[in-house]
């Protein structure tokens, strides 16, 4: 194959235009990236190498070694990881693969000031990042696998890079950077192994480097011994064996971002030793910010690195957790799990059901207590993970009462910024008050006005607002909390009165029903396609009328939700509740005893039921009709 020139993506030439340009102090990094490379490299043939036994014929012992040329100026990073064939050369290096580069171009993008270089260290920006100490660099990389050819990459990293086959005794890569003026520091052997230790101490393979000795002469006038010795730089030792003592933020942080690509802070970790029934080594991280595939469980997998007795098997194993915790990362380390098997095998494991189950109880309790310690922290990551959380309430039955505790919500009295957990609403429930009191729908500003609330403000009743799209379907999975049912207040009828109340209740409605008679019936028939019935309340107070479900029915957030999911529902017939009390009912009813024939009447019912769609926050059939009626009205008044 003869020499290939090819352009970069225009996305990685932005990117290392950046990189080049950048004043960002922390050049160093770039070790820290390519070590990662080489390390992940080594995971993935290490896995391949234990299923498929052809790949390598030879024993071999992983590790990453460094090559210093002082005169040349030149370091190469070389592993005896999978490789690379020339497609995947191309596509790896050729474009932006890393979601943390993609994010990190678009904080660019986003940010006021695109040149600010203390935004660089935030990022991940992988292979690229050679290019703030490289002005060129050069990849041989051989894919492991029989015959494979050996490729040479090269690029200075403005525009173009060339591709061509070469020769490479091994499988693995050596990625060698030729330094930048001004780069000469990374040179030295000091240097290097301060960057290692920083940053990659906890690399699971050994990292090394030819290391000169020499031995002065005894006599003098004798020759110098001199010795050249591999030397292994970096401990090893993984962070997650480590004494939690031994172990600084700042290496938590690293090796986290070392896992994920994700250079932001961990909101939380959970780290941890199980002895017992099932003996593991743990280290979890909660990350701050949601990815914005979180929601898509399809060929999701949890980011669960699994280790058996310090060798990687994989990080894509079903099973380590519940898929409603898939926002957790980190690492699991068992001694109890043979080496040998195959993914499939693993999934049905009994030690990796006790492993879920004890993760996922420390991970339950490890929220219960930022919950109850640090509750704005817990905000934070209820916007973020709270909606898969809730997933949880329909899967995980063995966990329901601590799931069903980390609930929060905003409601009539606990604001967005200061929602409510259920306990909480217990305490606060009179002795009077029975059930919990609930009402779903998508936008809070609607439920917040909703004439449905006006009773229960009247008796001092709290009611929750559960407004995500997934509260629909998690609330009948709730069903009570500490012996109180949960009861929606849009559906069926709602008890508010005391023994005594209710007597003056039923009053009012049998007088109601015998003064509005006429009118009741002329609505019913007016509205005969959409209403099942029309009848009297006491539930409303500032209101004219509002619409309600039957106890069984589905109500409009959840027809919504269906018809979004492109189910085909039929429009349920809804209720419509009347306050009798209310002037405008009162007015209607003095123009049916005057003249029931007049047209104004039907415009009126009809004004008042998109009056009644439009305060829950249903759409409403006719919108241009509505406004006619609307404007009319308007010109008719003084
Ligand atoms: P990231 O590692 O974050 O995905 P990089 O830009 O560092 O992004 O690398 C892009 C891709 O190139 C990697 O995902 C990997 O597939 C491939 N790659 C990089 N370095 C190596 C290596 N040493 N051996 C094999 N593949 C590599």
């Amino acid at each position: 194959m003869s020499k290939s020139t090819k352009k970069f993506k225009t996305e990685v030439q932005q990117l290392l235009d950046l990189v080049i340009h950048s004043l960002y102090s922390k050049k160093e990094i770039f070790l820290r990236e390519l070590l990662s490379n080489a390390s992940d490299a080594i995971d993935r043939i290490s896995f391949e190498a234990q299923t498929q036994k052809d790949i390598i014929t030879s024993d071999v012992s992983w590790k990453i070694k460094l090559f210093l040329d002082e005169e040349a100026k030149t370091l190469t990073i070389s592993d005896n990881g999978i490789g690379m064939t020339k497609e995947e050369l191309e596509n790896n290096i050729g474009t932006i693969a890393n979601s943390g580069t993609k994010n990190f171009l678009n904080s660019l993008k986003d940010s006021n000031k695109p040149d600010d270089s203390q935004f660089i260290g935030q990022f991940g920006v992988g292979f690229y990042a050679s290019y703030m100490v490289a002005d060129k660099v050069t990849v041989l990389t051989k894919r492991a696998g029989k015959d494979q050819p050996a490729y040479k990459w090269v690029s200075d990293g403005v525009g173009t890079y060339t591709i061509e086959e070469a020769e490479k005794d091994s499988f693995g890569t050596d990625v060698k950077l030729h330094f930048r003026e001004g780069s000469e520091e990374y040179l030295k052997e000091w240097k290097v192994r301060q960057i290692v230790k920083e940053y990659s101490d906890f690399i699971s393979y050994p990292i090394v480097m030819d290391v000169t000795r020499t031995e002065k002469a005894e006599e003098e006038g004798g020759e110098d011994v001199i010795t050249i010795e591999e030397e292994t730089i970096n401990s090893m030792k993984a962070i997650w064996k480590k004494n939690k003592s031994e172990i600084s933020d700042e290496e938590y942080k690293d090796f986290y971002s070392h896992l994920t690509h994700d250079y932001n802070e961990p909101q939380e970790r959970i780290h941890f030793r199980a002895e017992g029934v099932s003996e593991f080594t743990t280290l979890l991280y909660i990350p701050a910010n949601a990815p914005f595939d979180m929601m898509f469980k399809e060929g999701r997998h949890n980011d669960i690195h699994l280790y058996v007795k310090n060798v990687f098997i994989g990080n894509d194993f079903k099973g380590l957790l519940p898929d409603y915790l898939r926002f957790v990362k980190g690492v699991v380390d068992s001694s109890d799990l043979p080496l040998n098997v195959s993914r499939e095998i693993l999934q049905d494991d009994l030690n990796i059901l006790k492993i879920n189950k004890s993760l996922s109880s420390r991970v339950l309790k490890t929220l219960a207590t930022m919950k109850k310690k640090r509750f704005d922290d817990y905000i934070k990551f209820y916007k973020n993970f709270g909606q898969v959380m809730k997933e949880g309430l329909a899967s995980d039955f063995e966990n329901a009462d601590k799931l069903k505790d980390l609930l929060i919500c905003p409601s009539t009295e606990a604001g967005e910024d200061k929602p409510t957990d259920l306990k909480s609403y217990v305490d606060r429930m009179s002795s009077e008050q029975k059930e919990i009191f609930y009402l779903t729908g998508s936008d809070l500003l609607s439920l917040k006005k909703s004439p449905l609330l006006e009773g229960f403000k009247k008796k001092g009743y709290e009611v929750l607002f559960f407004n995500d799209p997934i509260d629909e379907f998690i609330v009948d999975h709730i069903r009570e909390y500490d012996g109180k049912a949960l009861k929606a207040i849009d559906k069926g009828s709602v008890d508010l009165d005391t023994e005594e109340e209710k007597k003056e209740t039923e009053e009012q409605i049998k007088e109601a029903d015998k003064n509005f008679k006429g009118l009741k019936e002329l609505i019913k028939s007016n509205l005969d396609e959409d209403i099942q019935e029309v009848r009297f309340t006491n539930r409303l107070t500032d209101s004219p009328c509002c619409l309600v479900s039957d106890e069984s029915a589905m109500n409009p957030q959840m027809e919504r939700i269906m018809r979004a999911m492109n189910q085909d529902v039929p429009a349920s017939k809804r209720i419509m509740e009347l306050n009798p009390t209310h002037p405008l009912v009162e007015k209607m009813n003095k123009i049916f005893a005057e003249n029931k024939e007049t047209a104004k009447l039907n415009d009126y019912v009809e004004l008042l039921y998109n009056q009644a769609l439009l305060s829950e926050g249903s759409e409403i059939k006719d919108p241009v009709k509505f406004s006619k009626l609307v404007s009319d009205l308007m010109l008719k008044a003084d």
